[in-house]
């Protein structure tokens, strides 16, 4: 039990909703959805499918329906091991009819949190993931000179270490807000009715260990906290964390035979990419239109 543990099982509790829950969600097409209305097949192969990454629309779906098959070999944190989801990632490989292939491995994250991102434990994970991405490099040889390989990661991950959790309620008073949902080194802080943001935003920052903060609408702000700092909650992994700004570093990597290698990874090396310009990147090479979104394309 951590120190936010009685605030967290207060009656004031509040559950959260994406910022704009008033309207579908996501609110444009997702890559999946853009692929099938120009008739590309897509595949979304995913040990992490809690409906976060919308691949709803993909017509080659793993699990299915989003659904872990019983017996699937499962992690410590009850998603599918990488040894589970590469059978099914080589199928849709295999499949040439394809036109986008999206992956997702995820023990790394798990031995990260359990043991520490350092640790010896994560580094074999992280050489046993290598070798898991080696085997679908290898499934490509023969569609190489057309295909576009993209690695990245979700977030980046730091360390546990002794400082004091942060609590956030320590000022609710000042900044007028009444609950949090802590979220590694990230809070969401929920504002009374009225509450100016800025007020807020100014209070958030007088917390310790608080480093910056944005607004997700009207009544919701996001504290991202200073390096080491976690936001206090009723359980904490025992090795690492994310949710900080520092942890939004990712890892971006690009290869295949494709012409838009050489000019993507030029891009990549002169600007840090951001995650929400992969998916505007890749659809112009598919000859598929998302519409408005966030990101930008890294060869526009
Ligand atoms: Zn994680």
């Amino acid at each position: 039990m951590g120190p936010g543990s009685a605030r967290w099982s207060s009656p004031r509790r509040w559950r959260y909703r994406p910022p704009l829950f008033d309207r579908p969600w996501p609110r444009v097409p997702t890559i999946f959805d853009a692929c099938r209305a120009v008739g590309i097949p897509t595949a979304a192969i995913v040990a992490d499918d809690r409906g976060l990454l919308c691949t709803g629309a993909a017509d080659r779906r793993w699990p299915p329906d989003g659904i872990i098959p019983s017996g699937t070999a499962l992690d410590a944190h009850g998603y599918p091991a990488n040894a589970a989801v590469l059978p099914h990632l080589l199928a849709a490989v295999a499949d040439s009819s394809l036109g986008f292939i999206f992956g997702h491995i995820n023990e790394a994250d798990t031995m990260g949190h359990d043991f520490g991102p350092e640790s010896d434990a994560a580094r074999a994970c992280y050489r046993a993931t290598d070798q898991v991405v080696g085997v679908v490099l290898d499934a490509l040889a023969s569609r190489w000179t057309d295909t576009v390989i993209v690695i990245v990661s979700d977030h980046d991950m730091q360390s546990r270490d002794s400082s004091v959790p942060v609590d956030p309620m320590v000022n609710a008073a000042d900044g007028g807000w009444d609950a949090y949902i802590p979220d590694g080194g990230s809070a969401l802080i929920h504002l009374k009715p009225g509450v100016d943001p800025e007020r807020a935003g100014a209070a958030l920052l007088r917390v310790d260990g608080v480093e910056t903060w944005v607004r997700a609408n009207d009544s919701v702000l996001i504290a991202g906290l200073k390096p080491g700092r976690i936001a206090a909650a009723p359980r904490y992994s025992t090795g690492g964390f994310h949710g900080a700004p520092i942890t939004t570093r990712t890892v971006a990597l690009v290869g295949g035979g494709d012409p838009a290698v050489r000019r993507i990874a030029g891009a990549i090396a002169t600007r840090r990419p951001h995650l929400a310009d992969w998916a505007p990147t890749i659809a112009p090479l598919l000859g598929v239109d998302l519409g408005h979104v966030d990101g930008t394309d890294l060869l526009g």
